[in-house]
């Protein structure tokens, strides 16, 4: 068995008493321990230990079976739903929300040898995610707007962090500035801008129904930040990028 904890935390949870505990309780107590917060938006991944992601799985397609139960659904007897539980636990934890429980992929960056320092954009990107109050789907495309500092990441990189982010349960605001956080951990660039437009389901599907409704936000950090006309230019580069998707 692995763990990352030190060891006076991990030795108070291997007690014979705490392994009877359900595992999601087991993780809470060990959270709150040690003072890590454990939001919707948040990775939990550095507590996980080994197997205890399989046994999140279990307890979870039991709670969904629960669920469908209270819900009147006959999965006893309905061909369609009987392994719908094992389905939507499976989802959430290694795909939809996969960045809440699983690490966050490697991403190596390298030296800026050759000091560049014109900003580029990337995208779009597209972004998957759930909002928080209903946990139905935010659909869209993100922009990333660099000027390089002295470390660089190859662009699908900007993909793969934006795709572990998005995998949470968010609200937008939230998810783009814990999107800049992790690109300025991974490359400390000189400016970041992120844009983000997304179609938001809570909206769509339910409530007030509005199909064509979408949000769009943006964060500006360092010379972005400072520069107005590099501002400018990060938004008329994205505009540039829209007008040669193929529609
Ligand atoms: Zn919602």
């Amino acid at each position: 068995m692995t763990s990352t904890l030190p060891s006076n935390l991990s030795a108070s949870k291997t007690s014979p008493e705490s392994l009877k505990l359900p595992v999601s309780i087991r993780l809470r107590q060990r959270l709150e321990e040690s003072g890590t917060p454990f939001l919707a938006n948040d990775n939990i991944s550095h507590i996980l230990r080994e197997g205890e992601l399989d046994q999140l799985e279990i307890e979870v397609a039991g709670k969904v079976r629960e669920l469908l139960r209270s819900l009147v659904i006959d999965i006893d007897n309905d061909h369609n739903t009987e392994e719908t539980a094992e389905r939507v636990a499976r989802m959430y934890l290694h795909e939809v929300f996969k960045g809440r429980y699983h690490s966050q992929p490697k991403i190596a960056s390298f030296p800026n040898v050759k000091k560049l320092d014109e900003i580029y954009t990337v995208g779009p990107i597209s972004i998957r995610s759930a909002c928080s109050h209903h946990l139905v789907p935010i659909l869209g495309s993100c922009w990333i707007g660099i000027k390089p500092g002295d470390r660089v990441i190859g662009l699908s990189k900007f993909s793969r962090v934006a795709d572990w982010v998005f995998s949470r349960p968010h609200i937008q605001e939230e998810a783009v500035i814990i999107l800049a956080d992790e690109i300025e951990r991974l490359c400390a660039p000189q400016g970041l801008a992120i844009l983000v437009k997304a179609q938001h389901y809570c909206m769509k599907w339910r409530g007030v129904k509005e199909p064509q409704t979408s949000m769009v936000n943006s964060v500006v950090r360092g010379d972005f930040r400072h520069d107005p006309s590099l501002k400018q230019e990060f938004f008329e580069l994205v505009r540039q990028q829209e007008s040669l998707l193929i529609r």
